[in-house]
């Protein structure tokens, strides 16, 4: 059989981890890029199948950390339909590596989800979306009072004979545990010994226990700011004098990142702007945290499971719970790199390593995706001026975008 010809990108900006590239050519063969480099000094050969970015942006395909689903399904649905369901939807947003996020739930509910999510990586193809580089074990082991929109009944502190058998199956890369939580320690010190971004998330964590937790691997916290401790949230708990909480101690550490959600909803601007210039854009992650009701119509859903998760509304613009509480977003991450980038005021290459390099950095997954390199996979976008996304090529295959008929 004769070899596919080579996939040429050209007449776009090529968006790189330090700095833009205009006129760019970016060369793929076999569903990895082989050369990028300045129009006119890269070669290809004449057969080449060329895709014209027409003035826009040539970007990374997003790499998104934590999510929860979208165009109806979660991944707590625990079906591999709803896996690749989620997985399209978010695809159409530019996202070409996923990571599916676990709700608190039933050891059943979480074997039945970790299993779904290895069946989706192993079959793969570009007709899935975004690709599974592995999943972000989240729920259930976080604080009863920093639970927020996840199902109370399904949240329990960590115990070694539960979690071992999950970590076993290989795919975890992302694991979440609040470290304030009895068996906190341990659980952070197996997810490093495994290789996953040990993350602190759903606390109400002082500083000393943050500091034990950091010796023990931990060196992430999910959503900035949203169920998290806080200076008053310490003198809550332990009166005078005033303490560090998570946010302080992820100011200051160079080592800790942290994620957030910049759907305009979570976060106003200037929060958006002072996570950016605190941390950097080597520390710091655009999550969408989406729930199902993305790419859904205003209405009633369930976070988690269609079984027994706790019913949260959206208005088209955010979810919320019948609190009037925030319950995760229900934008894609096109719309968070829109967001950032009015908001941060960053450089564009900043903006979008946030949305990609870093977060497969964090995620361990950096030698594979995460940016326009030779060697990684051919993940690429086409984005037009005002960074939308036109055109998304994952493996070097486009991924054509097939909207749910409502
Ligand atoms: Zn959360
Ligand atoms: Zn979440």
């Amino acid at each position: 059989m004769k070899p596919a010809p080579p996939l040429v990108f050209r007449n776009g900006t090529a968006i790189l981890p330090d700095r833009l590239l205009p006129d760019a050519v970016i060369v793929c063969r076999e569903g990895k890029i082989v050369a990028v480099g300045p129009g006119g000094k890269v070669r290809f050969p004449r057969e080449a199948e060329i895709v014209d970015a027409r003035g826009g942006y040539l970007s990374p395909g997003f790499v998104d950390i934590h999510v929860h689903g979208g165009d109806g399904a979660d991944y707590m649905d625990g079906t591999t339909e709803a896996v690749r369901t989620a997985n399209r939807a978010h695809a159409r947003h530019g996202t070409t590596s996923i990571f599916p996020t676990t709700t608190t739930g039933s050891p059943a509910q979480l074997d039945a989800m970790l299993e779904a999510c290895a069946v989706v990586r192993r079959e793969w193809t570009v007709d899935d979306g975004a690709r599974v580089p592995g999943v972000h074990f989240y729920g259930p082991y976080f604080a009863e009072e920093k639970v927020g929109c996840h199902a109370k009944s399904g949240r329990r502190d960590p115990a070694a004979a539960e979690y071992r058998g999950y970590f076993k199956r290989g795919i975890i890369k992302v694991a979440t545990c609040a470290a304030e939580l009895p068996g906190a320690e341990a659980f952070f010190r197996t997810a490093a010994r495994h290789g996953c971004l040990a993350t602190c998330g759903h606390s109400n964590a002082s500083w000393d226990e943050m500091a034990r937790s950091y010796r023990a691997g931990m060196r992430h916290v999910d959503h900035f700011w949203c169920a998290m401790s806080s200076v008053p949230s310490m003198r809550a708990r332990f009166g005078p004098p005033m303490r560090g909480s998570m946010a302080e101690f992820v100011l200051m550490h160079r080592e800790m990142s942290t994620e957030v959600i910049a759907d305009g909803q979570h976060l106003a601007p200037e929060l958006l702007r002072f996570a950016f210039f605190m941390k950097g854009a080597e520390r710091l992650c655009l999550v969408t945290d989406a729930n199902r009701a993305l790419g859904m119509p205003p209405g009633d859903y369930r976070f988690g499971s269609m079984v027994d998760g706790p019913r949260i509304h959206s208005d088209g613009k955010v979810g919320r719970m019948p609190t009037g509480d925030l319950a995760s977003s229900v934008v894609g991450m096109d719309t968070m790199v829109r967001t950032m980038a009015r908001a941060s005021e960053a450089p564009l290459p900043d903006v979008i390593r946030m949305a990609s390099l870093t977060p497969a950095e964090r995620a361990g997954v950096a030698g594979q995706v995460g940016s326009l390199a030779k060697g990684k996979l051919a993940d690429v976008l086409v984005l037009d001026r005002k960074l939308a996304v036109k055109r998304v090529f994952i493996g070097g295959c486009e991924h054509r975008v097939r909207r749910l008929v409502l």
